[in-house]
């Protein structure tokens, strides 16, 4: 008996070692905010726990955003903002030299969110340029276009799709409009006006882009409970981590 436990033990020392995390992550979220913003955290944080299990990356989260701060930050390559952002200039400061050493981002939607107040110019650069503007409501499914469909990220999605309820956010000016930046969906101008009491009634409206002077990505999706409900935009969402957390 004694023989076979060490033996055991041997074996998951042996493939512990072998498999090296392909990348650490380090999700940040938060419980006290808006009500779909906690009900889209409650279905993508265990989607991405199951997926680093399957595809060997670690995928730790925190609501503590006082862990955004250097000494936390080193031990991982990519830091994921689901539902809020940095809270105060401290985080704010980690953050970018986080980035700054050659640190990875994945943002989902309101954790961009910057407006007049926010005061951060850093973030707005960051994103390539966009500042908040406006959304819809109520959440709503919305028709994509497929920018690129040959990119890591949202390889295998047709050229449109219909992406699953959420509120959706445009931003002014465009991000499109930097050159660095190099956007893979946008809102499909065929919804507009898109909203019943608040609408986007115009405008270029990326959903899903990169800022490529860094690694990052950010997706507009992230609202109520129906984001992570369809197996096609999971896929990418599945991509989206990987590729973002592998860039190099
Ligand atoms: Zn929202």
């Amino acid at each position: 008996m004694k023989q076979i436990f060490i033996a055991s033990l041997i074996i998951v020392s042996f493939n512990t070692s072998a498999q090296k995390p392909i990348f650490k992550a380090l999700a940040f979220y938060s419980t006290n905010v808006e009500r779909d913003h906690v009900q889209f955290a409650n279905d993508i944080v265990p989607f991405y726990q199951q997926l680093a299990k399957e595809k060997n990356f670690v995928f730790d989260t925190t609501t503590k955003w006082s862990k955004l701060n250097d000494d936390t930050l080193k031990n991982y390559q990519l830091v994921v903002w689901v539902n809020e952002f940095a809270q105060n200039e401290e985080q704010r400061r980690a953050f970018e030299k986080f980035i700054n050493n050659g640190g990875a981002w994945l943002g989902f939607h309101v954790s961009a969110y910057n407006d007049k107040d926010t005061k951060w110019p850093w973030f707005v650069d960051f994103l390539g340029g966009g500042v908040f503007y406006n959304n819809n409501w109520p959440p709503l499914a919305a028709k994509l276009i497929v920018d690129d469909n040959k990119h890591p990220v949202t390889k295998g999605l047709p050229k449109k799709y219909t992406a699953p309820i959420s509120e959706w956010y445009i931003w002014k000016p465009s991000p499109r409009l930097n050159k660095d930046v190099k956007v893979l969906a946008t809102l499909d101008p065929v919804n507009y006006p898109f909203g019943k009491k608040d609408l986007i009634r115009e405008g270029d409206c990326p959903v899903i882009w990169t800022n490529t002077k860094y690694k990052m990505l950010y997706l507009n999706m992230g609202h109520g409970d129906q984001v992570v409900s369809n197996p096609m935009q999971n896929r990418m969402f599945a991509n989206a981590i990987l590729w973002v957390g592998m860039k190099k």
